[in-house]
């Protein structure tokens, strides 16, 4: 089962996400499960306390209406990172999402939403999300690095490197004028 997540750069998230879907898996009739075999956004909710599910454009993040093409949204505040993204869906935090700047915000939907069209590597989301930001103009230089300091990880942290090589390929996808 492929299960793309968000942001990725704690490396905490994934196991638990994992192992919640594969529950579902095991508890769920096949009647809930997608044709890609992982969860539903109904599934999904249902095992998550509180879950809700925003249809596809009905989504606004600080007054900005948000789409991924016809993909609804789960808002599950128990999600330990910020979003998520199955396929055919995504998942937000909203407790977490209410935090950071705009630009963060709505980049981080934007990553989630590159995982559905572009698959689980983390940089190919990472670029389409701030092309998509300079395409739509809600994100300039300034949000970018508003970005940049979100990803960068604590000093010492052992995911500094990571955190640092993130910013720097967003930077240039940012500046490339051929949409990747
Ligand atoms: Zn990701």
């Amino acid at each position: 089962m492929t299960v793309a997540r968000a942001l990725c750069m704690a490396g905490h998230g994934l196991g638990k996400l994992a192992g919640a879907a594969l529950l579902l898996l095991a508890a769920t009739a096949s009647g809930a499960l997608a044709q890609t075999g992982g969860p539903t956004p109904e599934g999904y909710a249902a095992q998550a306390n509180g879950a809700k599910i925003v249809s596809p454009g009905e989504l606004r993040l600080d007054g900005r209406r948000m789409t991924c093409g016809q993909r609804p949204t789960v808002i599950d505040d128990q999600l330990d990172d910020y979003g998520a993204a199955f396929p055919g869906f995504l998942i937000l935090n909203s407790k977490l999402m209410a935090r950071v700047p705009t630009s963060v915000k709505l980049w981080i939907y934007a990553h989630e939403c590159g995982h559905q069209f572009r698959g689980p590597d983390e940089e190919t989301a990472d670029c389409f999300a701030v092309q998509r930001g300079r395409r739509q103009g809600w994100l300039t230089p300034e949000g970018l690095e508003e970005i940049c300091a979100f990803i960068r990880p604590s000093k010492g942290s052992t995911m500094h490197f990571s955190g640092s090589h993130r910013c720097e390929a967003m930077r240039q996808c940012y500046a490339d004028p051929k949409v990747r």
